[in-house]
């Protein structure tokens, strides 16, 4: 066949193919285009997913009469004319290519009113031009009816019903909230999902505001605000705290240079940023935007524009990992406040049975024991009933290093000492200004309540001491200084010779980590040394756990979370398990170290490690 140019019609549906893939690319082409006209109100209408209708009415400059069908032409745009210009992007838009392409593969109209005129034209995809009824508002309306009728493969690509009008929210949402000015409205058939007033006043507070109808509206309370730099670029924005999470990417939006991205070096660094806060499935709710001079990024390298291309990648990951953190540090001890409102809720007395006492919320069991009785059947059962010295440990070597595995003491007291003990705690919890407050008791074994200065708190204490764990040893490991306690009688554990082989490297770092192991054979390991942090532990299942951790591990796994992989693990298992009793010297101990370890409101899993409640919380429950 010889060589020949390519029709319009078919040049513009090739382009179409990339352009738009689906009905939420249509979405996002007209309401940046009526972004890019500088509307402030814009309403979307969608009906079947977006396939039978995709319409977009703005209020922004609107386009003359002449050049009306030049919209519709290829490569037609208004926002830039040189190639320098592509250097130097501060639209939306720039390629020229959204209008032909969707009216190639849709039953397209646009109409739309000049600023200043008063006459409305209407375009077909013809690029035929007649008179239509003036706009109430002006500006543009485009009506995208039937997409793809004419590409039928296309269709069958498409996903159901429900998940194509989840990409439309998606993206509407997106834009919603980069551009808290703009009124917008969102209406899927004929009824309308969303309407986001703009609202006057700083931009802090009409963003905050956008937020709270975007996130939902526990997320500004327990959110924190980022604010970093680094060479030219800015971040800035709100993070949740990790005990405000999600278990999808839903209510992740990132912006660079208010475009709405999906940009995979932005996500993971958002990502690593909560890594050791967050269990792996549990996501993180975030606005960010990163604002960098338009030379540091290439916004020209995807179709649809939902990825770009920066110039110091690593720059901009680290902005934003580092930046994450330290808003997070900084209020690393506060947990999140929907706690709060769900104990209320909880507490709430049933109407009928004024005190039947089956009107409580179930207990979620703890993550790292339900991954256990996944691992190793039954270890949360064996765990908990293992006598305490089930296994012999030599003394350990002296040492100037503080452990917070808990000391018990007054087991058997007479009931007077009981009686001084019961008041001296009550003197304390009276005079106590701790933020956690003085231990009043404990509830089956398993919670601590403790009186604060101004109310009262819930502890799990099982999540507690292992976020307590988790950080003094990460501690200890940063620092080269794991003390270690030898087993006097070192104990001996079967693997396969591939186990062998694959852990055979690892032993060395295993070491730092205070868990010294041996080859014994081509399949056996040999415990010699436990961490001392972790106190009587039994060491065969620890090392059995931390062996399937690593098998476990994708080669690709960084060092750092391979590190806290195998930290978090150790924490589990050497710490205080639900179901024990503490004396209240334990509890305030557990208090005092909880103030003072980072990252304490929650486990290493995001739940969080204990409940507030205010006296007025306390007043409202019983109506006072
Ligand atoms: P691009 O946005 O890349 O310029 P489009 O094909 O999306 O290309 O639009 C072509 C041109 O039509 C734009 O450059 C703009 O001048 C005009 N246009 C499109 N939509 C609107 C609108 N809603 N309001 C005003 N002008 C518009
Ligand atoms: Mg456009």
């Amino acid at each position: 066949m010889p060589i020949h140019v390519l029709p319009a019609e078919l040049a513009n549906q090739i382009a179409a193919g990339e352009v738009v893939e689906r009905p939420a690319a249509v979405l996002k082409e007209l309401v940046e285009n009526a972004l890019d006209a500088k509307a402030t109100a814009i309403n979307v209408t969608i009906k079947g997913a977006g396939l039978e209708l995709v319409k977009v009415q703005d209020n922004g400059c609107g386009i003359t009469r002449d050049e009306l069908p030049k919209a519709l032409s290829r490569h037609a745009t208004s926002k830039i004319s040189a190639v320098e210009d592509l250097f130097n992007i501060s639209t939306l838009g720039f390629r020229g290519e959204a209008l032909p392409s969707i009216a190639s593969v849709s039953q397209f109209q646009l109409i739309s009113q000049h600023e200043g005129g008063d006459e409305a034209w209407e375009v077909d995809q013809e690029g035929e031009l007649k008179p239509a009824p003036a706009l109430a508002y002006g500006g543009t309306v485009v009506a995208v009816e039937n997409l793809f009728y004419n590409t039928p493969a296309r269709r069958k690509f498409l996903k159901s019903t429900r998940v194509e009008t989840s990409e439309i929210d998606g993206v509407f949402l997106r834009l919603a909230l980069a551009n808290p000015d703009v009124t917008f409205s969102l209406t899927i058939d004929n009824k309308e999902k969303y309407s986001f007033d703009s609202a006057q006043g700083a931009l802090i507070e009409t963003f905050e505001r956008r937020l709270g109808q975007i996130m939902g509206k526990d997320f500004v309370p327990n959110a924190v605000k980022i604010e970093a730099e680094r060479g030219e670029a800015r971040l800035w924005g709100m993070t949740s705290l990790p005990t405000l999470n999600r278990g999808t990417r839903s209510k992740q939006f990132l912006f660079v240079n208010g475009r709405p991205v999906q940009d995979k070096v932005l996500l993971g660094a958002l990502k690593q940023a909560y890594h050791d806060r967050l269990a792996k499935d549990r996501f993180p709710l975030s606005a960010l935007f990163l604002e960098l001079p338009s030379h540091a990024v290439d916004v020209n390298v995807h179709p649809t524009k939902a990825e770009v291309r920066f110039t110091h990648p690593r720059d901009v990951y680290s902005l934003i990992y580092s930046g994450v953190q330290h808003a997070l540090d900084a209020h690393s001890t506060s947990g999140s406040n929907t706690n709060a409102s769900a104990v209320l809720s909880a507490f709430k007395v049933p109407e009928q049975t004024q005190f039947d006492t089956r009107a409580h919320t179930p207990i979620p069991p703890h993550m790292c024991q339900q991954n256990y009785a996944k691992n190793t059947q039954n270890y949360a059962n064996t765990r908990i009933n293992a006598p305490q010295t089930p296994h012999t440990y030599q003394v350990a070597e002296a040492n100037a290093f503080t452990t917070p595995q808990l000391v018990t003491k007054n087991d058997a007291l007479t009931p007077q000492e009981g009686k001084d003990l019961a008041d001296a705690n009550l003197q304390e919890a009276e005079s106590t200004s701790a933020p956690l407050g003085a231990a009043v008791g404990q509830v089956h074994s398993t919670f601590i309540i403790a009186q604060t200065p101004n109310g009262l708190v819930v502890v799990d204490q099982h999540a507690a001491h292992e976020r307590i764990v988790y950080e003094t040893l990460k501690q200890q490991v940063l620092t080269k200084s794991v003390p270690r306690q030898n087993l006097l009688l070192p104990e001996i554990i079967e693997l396969s010779e591939r186990e062998i082989e694959v852990l055979e490297p690892r032993l060395e770092e295993l070491t730092t980590f205070g868990l010294e192991l041996e080859v014994f054979g081509p399949t056996a390991l040999r415990v010699l040394a436990t961490p001392l942090l972790l106190g009587q532990i039994n060491p065969k299942q620890l090392t059995i756990d931390i062996v399937e951790d690593i098998l476990n591990l994708k080669s690709t796994t960084t060092l750092h979370s391979r590190l806290e992989e195998t930290l978090s693990t150790m924490a589990c298992h050497g710490s205080i398990r639900a179901n024990r009793k503490l004396s209240i010297t334990e509890m305030n101990a557990l208090l005092r170290q909880m103030e003072s370890t980072p990252n304490s409101a929650q486990c290493n899993h995001g739940r969080p490690t204990y409940v507030a409640l205010k006296l007025p919380d306390l007043e409202r429950l019983f109506g006072r």
